[in-house]
Formats: C-alpha cells, structure tokens, sequence
C-alpha cells in the first residue's frame, strides 16, 4: 500500500478487539484498478458470527442505558476522528472500492455527517404522553433500542453504508454487528476502529467480514437475540434476507436497487440539466443506487441535451481512483464491465445509436468508457435492469404524461429526477412519480438530514432524518391511571 493509506487491522473486530476467524482462512482484497491484492482478510465463519452476536448480546443492557448524551459524545467524537483522517480514508476506499478520489473524498465527508447528525439526534428519542379518547386513561408511549442489530451493506459506499447504520443504531442504544461487502471490508475494519478509540464500549460495534455473507448472515438472523437487520444491496439478496427474517419475525429495513428515471423537460434550463445528469449518472462512476439509469428527454431539447451531455462524458478522464487527475475510475469487478457491455451491446443490436463511447478503453483493469446512447427502444433491457456503470441511455418523449408513466414503469423506486423552469409541472410530476426520492432541478439528494429510501421493491424504511433514528427503536405504549 502506497504509505498515506491507512492501515486497519485485517482481523474480525469482536468485543472491541481485533480476532483471527476461528477457520483461520483469509480472503484478499484486490484494487480494481490493478488486480493487485493489497491484503488477506479474516474469513468469519458461523461461529464467529455467533461470537459476535455473544458479544453484542452482552453489551446491549449496558449501552441501551448509557445516557444519550453520553452516547452522542462517543459519536461526535467518531465524527471528528473520521474527518481529521479523511484523507486516509478516501484513499483505502479508493483502493479497494476502485473510486476516484473526488468520489471517495466526497464519500468520507457524507460518512462522516451520519455520525455528526445522529451525535445530535441521540438526545432526540422523545415519546409522547395523552389523555385517551375516553378520558379514563393516558397513552404513554416510550421509543426503546430494537436490540441486537446486524448490519450488511455493499461494496458500492463502503463507508457510507455502514456509518448511515451504525450512527443511528448507536445513536438509539442498540448494538450491532456489521457484516460488509466482501470485497470491500478494510473500510468497514477502519470505522470500527475509529468507533473503539471514540469510546464505543467492547461489544456494542463488531465488525465481520466473511466471504461466506450467505451462511454468515443466515446463522445471525435465526438466533432469536438478534431482533433487527438493516439491509443495504441488490433487490435480489434483499428479497431471499426478507424471507429468511421471517423465520424470528425480525425487525427489516431494506435499502435495495434502483432504476432512477431522469426527466427533463422543454423548459428546463438545459445547463443545469446537464450538470445535474453529470452529477446524477457519473457519481461514483455510475455505480450508486441513486444513478440516474433512464434519461427521458422531451423531443424539442432531445438533440441538444444529448450532445452536451456526450460532450461532457467524452471529456471526462478515466484512470486509477488513486490518480489525482482520474474523474472516473475503474468498476469494481471483471463480472461488472462484462455486464455492463452486454447491456450496451444488446441495445445497440436493437437500434440505439453510440453517440460516444459505447466499449470497453484500451488499458488493463476493469475500465468502461463514459457512453451516451440515444434512439433506445422503450423495451429495451438497459432501461429494466440496473446498469450500475458510466452508460447514459436517452430516450425521447412528447407529453408529461407519457413522460410520468414511462418513468413509473419499473419495479424500482428509489429516486427520480425532475428538471423544468415551470415550478408547478415540478411538484405535479414530483408527486405523480413513484419514488421515494425525488430531485427536482438537483442531481444529487443524498443528506444525512433526510429520509433516505425507496418504495416497490427499492426497499423498506428510511434512513438518515429523524426517521433514521426511530428505524432502530420500537415503540411501546403504556396504558397509564394517575
Ligand atoms: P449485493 O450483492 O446484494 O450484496 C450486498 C451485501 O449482501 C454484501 O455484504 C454481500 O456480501 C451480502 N450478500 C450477498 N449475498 C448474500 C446472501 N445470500 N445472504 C446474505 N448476504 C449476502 O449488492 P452489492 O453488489 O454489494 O451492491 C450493489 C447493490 O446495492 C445495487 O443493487 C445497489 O443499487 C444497491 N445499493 C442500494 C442502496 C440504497 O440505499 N438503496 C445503496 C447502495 C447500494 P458479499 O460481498 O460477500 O457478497
């Protein structure tokens, strides 16, 4: 490793301290950008998962009853000590995440603002009391930790998944165990190592990489003393994680897959639409659950919009996240380019035309280059399927209409985006879409102030926002006589 990135230990972290996996087996974590395997990770099996959930199990009473002002302090701590080495961090995570730097920077200071505002929120659980309808009675309702939480996330933020949990799950007196993506777990090992020195107590934050996620997991969630799983990745393993919680009945949220629509209208300022659809597709190289995965561009500005916005992919720089002068950087995986080809290539066979890019560069790793296809069939699969690289499909429409009910044409919904210069047709197009976001004349909507989800099969739950917090806290109500 280059030596400004940071070094976290490469064991599982179980109440509080770094512990080889009981198998002994180690996985690697490769950079992307090279194929370079920068380092051998512990492999947690069940029984270490099992540890960890003994360890969280035995903390729970103790940080549920930790003041929440106390609790806000180890959290305003974690923010200050994840800002002070932002730096190292953006750099492990472009390491092994493949990001350019601008995207990792960007990636720690979002990370970061989950441990500051849930610092704020944690003295903000407030329940309520009222007379009852009746008058014989009050309703007293008190907001509790949920307990045990298992926390998965994916490659894609692996800073940001994990601390838009581990933020509010704290913030609320829960513990947890973390389970990151396995080709992404330094990142994860690093957070939990700025939680113990904030002063997280042994046992409340245990972080288990495994390359096993499936067994992994299962074991967690059929042991009746985990009671939530917050779930960040593809629809797909969401799904089969929603049936396996089932079994304990336990306590879900879900963040899961996005097709994100991105309308623009004639009256747009096509500037601005622009920028926006720079920042909405080609954040994190295009591979963010918030991408902008279908352009629906009104025919009259459909020419014009389409050119500048290949213009601007054109230009972009492709090279190693590391690189100060890369704008996008590798995707995370051979499996990734390939898919991303296929999509390309088979609308290409059914009539879409390559206004730039559209292939793979000439240079070793796992590179797609910034492409912009226009005239794509309405059937076609990439305007289904999650591209989740640098590929910008732009289809025409005529009406509103036709524009609203092209956009709500998927099983997705996590985030639309609107641009018009009519602040009216905004909010009626903003309403009519079936997302759980929406960015009207903005390209990006991620704050940790917000609820952050999605509806239909994008998922269940909000995170981020006061919201967030109660997402980790059960309610109980108490029928009182004074
Ligand atoms: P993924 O394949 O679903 O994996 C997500 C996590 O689940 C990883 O930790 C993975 O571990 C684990 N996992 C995989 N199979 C599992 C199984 N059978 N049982 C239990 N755990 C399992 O998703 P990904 O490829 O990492 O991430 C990309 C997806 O995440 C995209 O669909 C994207 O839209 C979505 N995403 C959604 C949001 C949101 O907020 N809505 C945010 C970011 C990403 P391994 O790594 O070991 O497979």
């Amino acid at each position: 490793m280059s030596r400004t990135t940071m070094h976290p230990h490469t064991d599982l972290q179980i109440n509080g301290k770094p512990v080889p996996s009981r198998s002994g087996s180690r996985f690697p974590v490769t950079d992307p950008a090279t194929g370079e395997v920068i380092a051998m990770v512990a492999d947690g099996t069940s029984a270490d998962a099992m540890a960890a959930v003994d360890a969280a199990s035995a903390a729970a009473r103790a940080w549920a009853a930790t003041a929440p002002r106390e609790r806000a302090r180890v959290l305003l701590n974690a923010f200050d000590l994840m800002t002070e080495r932002a730096e190292e961090i953006a750099r492990l995570i472009s390491r092994e995440n493949g990001k350019a730097m601008p995207d990792a920077r960007g990636e720690v200071a979002y990370a970061a603002e989950f441990f500051r505002w849930y610092g704020e929120e944690a003295v903000r659980a407030l329940g309520s009391v009222a007379m009852a309808p009746g008058g014989a009675n009050r309703i007293m309702v008190l907001h509790q930790p949920v307990g045990v939480c298992l926390l998965v996330t994916p490659w894609n933020f692996p800073a940001a998944m994990a601390t838009r949990k581990l933020g509010p799950a704290l913030a609320a007196g829960c513990t947890a165990i973390l389970k990151p993506a396995s080709a992404t777990p330094l990142t994860a090992l690093a957070i939990g190592d700025i939680l113990n020195e904030a002063g997280v107590p042994p046992g409340v934050v245990n972080v288990v990489p495994s390359r096993s996620s499936g067994a992994v997991v299962s074991a967690m969630l059929h042991d009746a003393r985990v009671r939530k799983l917050s779930f960040t990745g593809s629809t797909e393993v969401g799904r089969k994680l929603l049936h396996e919680a089932a079994d304990n009945v336990v306590n879900t949220s879900m963040e899961l897959g996005g097709n994100a629509p991105f309308l623009v209208f004639a009256d747009a300022d096509l500037d601005a639409a622009v920028d926006g659809a720079m920042i909405a597709k080609m954040r994190n190289g295009g591979s963010a659950c918030t991408a902008a995965n279908r352009f629906y561009v009104e025919a009259s500005v459909a020419d014009a919009f389409s050119r500048r916005l290949a213009e601007r992919m054109a230009a972009l720089r492709v090279g190693p996240g590391t690189d100060e002068d890369s704008e996008v950087g590798p995707l995370v995986n051979e499996e990734t380019v390939d898919k991303v080809d296929t999509l390309v290539r088979r609308a290409v066979e059914d009539g879409a035309r390559v206004l730039t890019g559209g292939s793979r560069p000439e240079r070793t790793g796992c590179y797609y280059t910034p492409t912009v296809l226009t005239e794509v069939p309405s059937d076609a699969a990439i305007l289904r399927e999650e591209i989740f690289g640098p590929v910008a499909p732009v289809v025409t429409f005529e009406t509103e209409d036709e524009a609203v009910r092209a956009a709500n044409d998927t099983e997705y919904g996590l985030i639309a985006y609107v641009y018009t210069g009519d602040l009216a047709r905004g909010l009626r197009v903003g309403e009519a879409l079936e997302a759980g976001m929406v960015g009207l004349n903005r390209g990006v909507v991620s704050d940790p102030a917000a609820p952050f989800g999605g509806v239909k099969q994008s998922g269940i739950g909000r995170e981020g926002g006061h919201d967030g917090l109660l997402d980790y806290m059960e309610q109980k109500y108490l029928a009182v006589q004074w």
